[in-house]
């Protein structure tokens, strides 16, 4: 499994273009830019697509031509920009079958914006887009029995009006695991149940509100730390798991002291476009961003 950070930031971005806060100051001067967090996998499955993610792939050389599956985990509008599958409709792959996977309010927001905009359902017969709901607790198969399978568990994420969110176990057409967490407060006492023992040989954990606790339900350094320490203690995460956090804002302390907080919990801070070479049951392999972004080569 090739797993590609195509964002690792949260809804606004680290720096949030806006602010003028230490910790964005920081990233400015650094040219350390996180745009909203989603990850590629395989170049045939999407988790999450916020309006920067298509633009991340785009900079980072990629193309998404070959998507297969687009999987969403909740209506949030950093992980679901339904307009991309309007550009999409304009391209050489606009006939070919994609699954769009998510709870019911991402269907909803998704079916919505296609009635408006393009006069077609969602769904309808001889178009190419394939809703599927994801549900806690309902796994599904994606690309057939050799494929993916998605196993939806329960976030801790807002209410049924944008989900009920959900994160995601995905284990690969290789055996390679992966764990989408994302967005979540505190995981809910089922969640880590479900995860016990499942091994993951990639975890993507997110780390929303660094030092500054209390916005929505996200994690802090402080509860972050203690997720990770009960998901080791379970057997979701092993000796060879690679766990990296991600949705990172402007509420972290800057990066060297970020980096060094999260080590302590054995825990990676890597930059957008990160791609991890993942074979089950071994450490991945981290290579640096596999093109400089487009718009920095002038
Ligand atoms: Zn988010
Ligand atoms: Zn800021
Ligand atoms: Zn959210």
């Amino acid at each position: 499994m090739r797993v590609t950070l195509l964002g690792t930031g949260s809804a606004d971005g680290w720096p949030n273009p806006w602010c003028d806060c230490p910790s964005c100051a920081w990233a400015r001067e650094t040219g350390t830019c996180r745009a909203q967090t989603g990850v590629l996998v395989d170049d045939a499955l999407l988790i999450d697509a916020g309006p920067d993610v298509p633009r991340s792939a785009a900079r980072f050389g990629l193309s998404l031509g070959q998507l297969r599956h687009l999987v969403v985990g909740h209506a949030h509008p950093d992980h679901l920009g339904p307009e991309a599958l309007m550009w999409r409709s304009w391209t050489t792959a606009a006939d070919r079958p994609l699954d769009v996977v998510g709870p019911p309010a991402v269907l909803d927001v998704i079916g919505a914006f296609l009635a408006r905009w393009e006069g077609r359902e969602l769904g309808a017969p001889g178009t190419p887009l394939r809703p599927l709901a994801a549900v806690a607790g309902r796994p599904v198969r994606l690309g057939g029995p050799d494929g993916y399978l998605l196993a939806p568990v329960p976030a801790a994420h807002g209410d049924s009006s944008i989900g009920p969110a959900v994160l995601y176990d995905l284990t690969g057409p290789d055996g390679a695991r992966l764990l989408y967490a994302c967005d979540t407060g505190p995981l809910p006492a089922g969640t880590v149940d479900a995860l016990a023992g499942r091994a993951f040989d990639v975890a993507l954990v997110e780390e929303n509100n660094g030092d500054r606790p209390g916005f929505g339900e996200h994690l802090d350094l402080e509860t972050f730390a203690a997720t990770v320490a009960a998901l080791r203690a379970n057997g979701a995460l092993v000796d060879h798991s690679t766990v990296v956090a991600v949705h990172l804002s402007h509420r972290n302390p800057p990066g060297p002291e970020l980096a060094r907080r999260l080590a302590a919990s054995g825990v990676d801070l890597l930059p957008d476009g990160t791609v991890l070479d993942v074979t089950a049951g071994t450490r991945a392999v981290v290579a640096r961003p596999r093109t400089t972004p487009v718009g920095q080569r002038g």
